[in-house]
């Protein structure tokens, strides 16, 4: 804008020097110093200045006043009636008095234009000027408003920040503190743990101690009672017989009441540390069937043992602690079968939850059985089931109590199926002994199934096949045998072009599901 106005502006300057040019060459001419030529040449230029267009898209003769036209053409008519050359003295009279009224238009003319539009360019550098205070004004306006806003938004932060630390402070002092009771009620507890193992410890030396002391008596006592079996006639005096009876009875009772605790509370000592060592479960069942066949063949029960020849049934444990095991519950089946039945012992490898080897024993009699909804006590301490005392049949309700002591030391289950009336299962489930070798296969399952896992999940059709093939055998030998037969039976329906696409893809995504499980299950139980 500034610069349109500058070149407007020196159009007019020109305009007005050439003006000035061309008035003082008319003058000159009428005094006779300069030709009709030189002021010819001064008049096209002026022309030539009048005819140039701005940049305002105007000519400087459009912009002139039309009397500085007028003035012009009055000035060129005189010119154009005089002579070339110089001006004759005789001419001049007549052309001066009027020359110097066009020489005066055109001169005012031209310096007015130049005055004016000086002004008008005042007036828009007035204006420019005014608005670009107006505009500085503004933007100082939200300069400062924004100035403020930021103050007050820092403020407004600064206050809440400070607010929330105070906040999160007094949370961690509470939190602190909470913690400090925490541990405070758990050096409480620990300590409470420690009073009460202690008592427990005492209990258990009383009880030790006490029994103990009990048994040594008891077992002269029962000697004694044989001594005297021995020295009473036998039938000659039934008063007698069924007192030497009763006493004998009683002391045998009190007897194995006595060595039932002193084993349940050598077990629940902390000193009590199982004998690691390898037993094999033949041998103690059938030690156990040879101590009790006495006892059996008393009530003409026939204790029958069944187990395969094929495999061993080696765990890790204590003889003498699952020796006890048996002897409890095979005298207990035996006790509490009716006369001319038959005790059933199996032995059998099986496989846990967590797909590990075990050894389990299943003991079954055709007694009384427990009813149902005393069977869970059945485990309890001096637990004795209504049937057994409404039968009056001899016991201390501690042989279980050992048994499922023993058998979680041995981290082993118990479990038992009842019917009353019908009989009873008790089956015991050992983790089967395992060598070094053994287990570190174990250890690589997990392994072995991801494996399997991926390469039967991303094989092309083609070959599908080989996969299975090989993933069969790999899950063969680390000991999933089922679903290592499962896989290469498909490796073999394949070979055989037995199974369509479809059929194909389905069993894929069956199988790869049965994987999965599996996999999950190990992985979940820890078995890694
Ligand atoms: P006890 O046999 O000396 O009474 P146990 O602890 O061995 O003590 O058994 C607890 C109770 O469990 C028995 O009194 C009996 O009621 C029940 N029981 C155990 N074994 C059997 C069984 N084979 N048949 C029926 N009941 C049984």
């Amino acid at each position: 804008m500034f610069t349109s106005a500058q070149t407007t502006a020196s159009s007019i300057i020109f305009t007005q020097r050439e003006s000035l040019a061309y008035t003082t060459r008319y003058s000159m001419w009428l005094a006779g110093l300069v030709t009709k030529r030189d002021v010819e040449i001064s008049r096209a230029i002026l022309a030539q200045r009048l005819n140039v267009i701005d940049i305002e898209n105007l000519s400087m003769g459009a912009r002139l006043d039309p009397e500085f036209i007028e003035a012009l053409r009055v000035s060129d008519r005189l010119l154009e009636i005089s002579p070339d050359g110089y001006l004759p003295k005789s001419k001049v009279g007549a052309i001066r008095e009027e020359a110097q009224g066009f020489i005066s238009t055109l001169l005012g003319v031209s310096r007015s234009l130049v005055v004016a539009y000086q002004q008008e360019l005042d007036q828009h550098l007035v204006a420019v000027a005014e608005k670009r205070q107006s505009e500085s004004l503004r933007n100082l306006g939200l300069l400062i408003s924004l100035m403020i806003l930021t103050t007050i938004f820092i403020f407004w932060s600064g206050i809440r920040f400070l607010r929330q630390v105070k906040r999160t402070q007094i949370y961690i002092d509470s939190e602190l503190e909470a913690l400090e009771i925490a541990r405070e009620e758990l050096a409480k507890v620990n300590l409470t743990i420690l009073t009460l193992e202690e008592l427990n410890d005492t209990k258990n030396d009383f009880i030790s101690t006490v029994n103990h002391e009990l048994r040594t008596p008891l077992t002269s006592i029962i000697g004694y009672i044989e001594l005297l079996k021995s020295e009473v006639e036998q039938g000659k005096d039934s008063k007698i017989d069924l007192i030497v009876d009763v006493v004998d009875k009683n002391a045998l009772v009190l007897l194995d009441l006595v060595e039932s605790i002193l084993s349940l509370s050598r077990l629940d000592s902390k000193q009590n540390k199982p004998i690691e060592e390898e037993v094999n479960l033949i041998s103690s069942l059938e030690k156990a069937i040879f101590v009790l066949t006495p006892q059996a063949n008393l009530n003409n029960v026939d204790i029958k043992f069944a187990f395969s020849q094929d495999s061993d049934y080696l765990v890790m444990g204590d003889p003498n602690q699952l020796s006890q095991v048996f002897l409890n519950l095979i005298s207990n089946a035996v006790k509490f079968s009716p006369q001319n039945s038959e005790v059933l012992i199996t032995l059998s490898r099986t496989l846990n939850d967590q797909m590990q080897n075990q050894i389990s024993v299943a003991i079954t009699d055709s007694g009384i059985g427990i009813p149902e909804k005393e069977i869970p006590e059945l485990f309890h301490r001096f637990f004795r089931a209504s049937n057994a005392v409404n039968k009056q049949i001899v016991g201390t309700g501690l042989g279980l109590a050992i048994v499922a002591k023993i058998v979680e030391i041995h981290k082993g289950k118990i479990s038992v199926t009842s019917q009353e009336n019908h009989g009873s299962t008790f089956r015991v489930d050992l983790p089967a002994f395992i060598t070094p070798l053994e287990q570190r296969i174990l250890d690589s399952r997990v392994g072995v199934l991801e494996r399997a896992i991926t390469a039967i999940r991303d094989s092309e059709i083609g070959n599908l096949k080989d996969v299975y093939h090989e993933m069969g055998g790999a899950l063969g030998i680390y000991g999933l045998d089922e679903l290592g037969s499962q896989v290469l039976e498909l490796s073999r329906k394949l070979a055989s072009h037995q199974i369509d696409a479809t059929t194909i893809a389905d069993q894929r995504v069956k199988l790869l599901e049965a994987l999965n499980s599996t996999y999950q299950r190990l992985k979940n139980k820890g078995d890694i």
